[in-house]
């Protein structure tokens, strides 16, 4: 495909109405206009633009995305809110524990985006008190093929290999309230950048509202796309098919139940729940995908 030669590739770091602000390849920010006839644009999108003066600029294309993160708006459709992102990092920690099942509806949702997660404990330096019990939930995650970072913003343990698993990635943070998002996101982050929203333009102009997402770069390299929204992320509705398919152990069994519509609750010759009795599947995780799917059955009638 022909590119006219003044159009260059960019990044949407944030947007605000029909402004964006774009980052090119050396990392310098333009705030840009969107071509009339181009669908909205979410922070994460990759765009050809032409400069038009300097620092501003005209979007011209954007580019496929390789994943979407979704939100209900107030109707409770579907929106975009970022795209191109590679890691989920759901954050838990051992004050607020966990309450059973959590972790693995963030995994579930996670899972039905296509973008990798991975778990964070934070707080790791409160564990003496949840100890025994956290690490024998994390061996199980980690037996799955899930990441596992221990961390803690206090002692800073644990903060280099989130950094160093962020390389070369877009990811988001998520994870119920008081895990301590805010405070790793504080850490990640150099201060100037979280201080000075990037470009002019943004403050004082009254333009942008505190929700949309914006883009922040990582100083080992990567990215971190960050809003309320994006924290709050959670399960939004799953047909039963995609909640068993968001837990990846039960994947290799599912179609091997005598009925094709099993349900996986009390049919004979359910290749799932027989998986459970061998042992190969966790009863914890199967109890698990029964309630979530029990809730989703609930919640769309
Ligand atoms: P968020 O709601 O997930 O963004 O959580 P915050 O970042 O606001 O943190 C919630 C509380 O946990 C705050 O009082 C933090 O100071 C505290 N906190 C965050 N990280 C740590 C940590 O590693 N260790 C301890 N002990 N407290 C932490
Ligand atoms: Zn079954």
């Amino acid at each position: 495909e022909d590119t006219p030669e003044d159009e260059r590739p960019g990044r949407v770091v944030a947007h605000f109405g029909h402004r964006l602000e774009v980052e090119d390849e050396d990392g310098k920010r333009h705030l840009c206009h969107l071509r009339a006839n181009l669908d909205a644009l979410v922070t994460g999108d990759r765009v050809s633009w032409r400069p038009v003066a300097e620092g501003s600029g005209v979007v011209e294309a954007r580019l496929e995305r390789v994943s979407t993160l979704e939100r209900p708006d107030s109707r409770g459709r579907l929106r975009p809110v970022a795209a191109n992102i590679d890691r989920i990092m759901i954050v838990f920690a051992a004050e607020p524990e966990p309450y059973p099942g959590l972790i693995d509806r963030y995994l579930v949702a996670a899972e039905a985006t296509g973008i990798t997660p991975a778990l964070i404990l934070n707080k790791a330096d409160l564990l003496p008190e949840a100890a025994g019990r956290l690490h024998e939930l994390l061996a199980g995650y980690q037996r799955l093929g899930y990441e596992i970072i221990t961390a803690s913003v206090r002692s800073t343990q644990g903060l280099n290999d989130l950094h160093h698993s962020l390389l070369d990635q877009t990811a988001v943070f998520v994870g119920q309230s008081g895990v301590g998002k805010s405070s790793l996101i504080d850490a990640l982050l150099p201060d100037e950048q979280l201080r000075v929203g990037a470009l002019s333009g943004e403050r004082g102009k009254g333009t942008h509202t505190t929700t949309t997402a914006r883009l922040y770069q990582l100083p080992a390299g990567g990215q971190l796309i960050d809003s309320p929204g994006i924290r709050e992320f959670g399960l939004g509705h799953l047909d039963e098919r995609q909640v068993a398919e968001g837990f990846i152990e039960f994947r290799p069994y599912l179609g091997y139940c005598r009925f094709r519509d099993c349900h996986h609750a009390r049919e004979p010759g359910c290749a799932l729940r027989e998986a459970v009795e061998r042992g190969e599947i966790d009863a914890a995780r199967f109890e698990s995908f029964r309630h979530i799917v029990n809730e989703q059955a609930l919640s769309s009638r």
